[in-house]
């Protein structure tokens, strides 16, 4: 659900036409609903019901301050991946006692500032990260509070879907080995093991590996507990997936009820990472008809915004519904709606049955809200694109479209 709808024929972002925002920022921009973000986080915070329990949202799918200003006004923490993920999240005033902080190539630097920051804990993922944590905290005289990220292993034969939980990829502390690496962190003088860790993939519409993985870990919890290695916190990941086009992934509610059985007797405090199911729905890339193009093999829509601005029907092919923000009657035509960027890789989508539009016209790039703006990069010197925030019948720019200046900022050329 969420609060982009057609009002008459036309579409609205809450109250606001998605026409006078683009009037006034111009196209493409991204817009986010500010009503959608706080139902999606707080459905997804409150199915834990009485559970202790910490929702730290993913920042990579959506790292706007001011979004993570209000997620965090919410009660959310942050699930970070970087340095610059840490910075943000703290600019926005998230308590650093929220953070937590996964990723497979953690520098010595951004664990010196993750440490001073004092954050949550440390997702580690792998025995020689571990080594080097240990050695920056104790330069550092701290000790670093770590959850061992934990490969479940499970099976892609099972779960096709699954891209990160298999034994052969890079994430995590294999399963069968995640024992004998906690006996080992017992030794480091600069390690605390508050938790366990497990983050499977994205994108998953079923319970079942979300179950399955949890069961499994929960069968390691249990031999930590004999072997007298108590730990505090169960971080769950995220991966929930969302609608883009016609799957249908569990509600908050389902989920939490699925995993419930597995984490109600654990006596642990649960911590889950979801970042593409709080913003996904949440936003839309606003672009704009430039041109059209009829070969006689096929419609070409060409658009102002490309594969830079929006990266993921490039990257994974992956589809987003496209609306026009005006509906007219008029005969449907099949098109590629591609962008100008020199590549031929750079679609929004292809083969796509739409309603026919003229050049001027604005088309919403829909389920955009989550890994759209924060995949966004410059290539073909292009000015990355404003971000707007709808609340109720206003909206705000919360990030500036960039300019000419911006894009060579930092740059020099030697005078040999
Ligand atoms: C990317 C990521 C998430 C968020 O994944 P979503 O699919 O957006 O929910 C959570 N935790 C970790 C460790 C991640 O890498």
């Amino acid at each position: 659900m969420n609060y982009f709808q057609y009002i008459g024929n036309e579409l609205f972002a809450e109250q606001v036409p998605i026409q006078e925002i683009a009037s006034q920022v111009g196209t493409p921009a991204y817009i986010y609903s500010y009503q959608t973000l706080k139902r999606h986080f707080t459905a997804h915070d409150s199915a834990f019901g009485n559970i202790d329990h910490l929702t730290c949202f993913a920042v990579k799918a959506n790292s706007n301050l001011a979004i993570l200003e209000l997620l965090g006004k919410l009660g959310a923490g942050a699930d970070i991946v970087s340095g610059g993920e840490l910075f943000r999240a703290l600019k926005a005033g998230i308590s650093p006692k929220k953070i937590v902080f996964a990723g497979v190539g953690k520098t010595q630097q951004e664990m010196e500032y993750a440490l001073e920051s004092e954050i949550l804990m440390f997702n580690v993922e792998s025995w020689q990260e571990l080594e080097v944590l240990n050695e920056v905290a104790g330069k550092c005289g701290k000790v670093a509070p770590v959850a061992l990220r934990v490969n479940p292993d499970i099976s892609s034969e099972t779960h096709p879907y699954i891209t990160t939980g298999l034994k052969e990829s890079k994430f995590g502390i294999d399963i069968h080995s995640a024992l004998e690496s906690y006996k080992k962190a017992r030794s480091l003088k600069n390690i605390n093991t508050i938790g366990t860790h497990v983050h499977i993939g994205s994108q998953i519409t079923k319970v079942s590996p979300f179950v399955d993985s949890l069961e499994r870990i929960s069968g390691l919890i249990q031999k930590l507990r004999q072997e007298d290695i108590p730990i505090r916190y169960f971080d769950i990941g995220g991966g929930l997936g969302i609608t883009y086009k016609d799957e249908a992934p569990p509600s908050p509610q389902e989920f939490f009820k699925a995993l419930s059985p597995t984490l109600q007797g654990m006596d642990l405090s649960i911590i889950s990472e979801p970042g593409r199911v709080i913003v996904g729905n949440a936003g839309a890339l606003i672009t704009k008809v430039l041109y059209v193009k009829k070969k006689e093999e096929k419609n070409f829509l060409i658009v102002d915004a490309g594969m830079n601005d929006i990266m993921r029907p490039s990257l994974y092919k992956a589809y987003h519904e496209l609306l026009p923000v005006f509906i007219e009657k008029r005969q449907n035509i099949l098109a590629d709606i591609v962008g100008p960027i020199c590549e031929s890789g750079d679609f929004l989508a292809r083969d796509r049955e739409l309603q026919e539009l003229f050049s001027g016209e604005l088309i919403a790039t829909m389920s955009a809200g989550a890994y759209g703006f924060t995949m966004s990069s410059n290539y073909n010197s292009r000015p990355r694109v404003p971000e707007v925030l709808v609340k109720g019948d206003k909206f705000r720019i919360i990030r500036e479209r960039e300019t000419y200046e911006d894009l060579i900022r930092g740059e020099i050329i030697p005078n040999f």
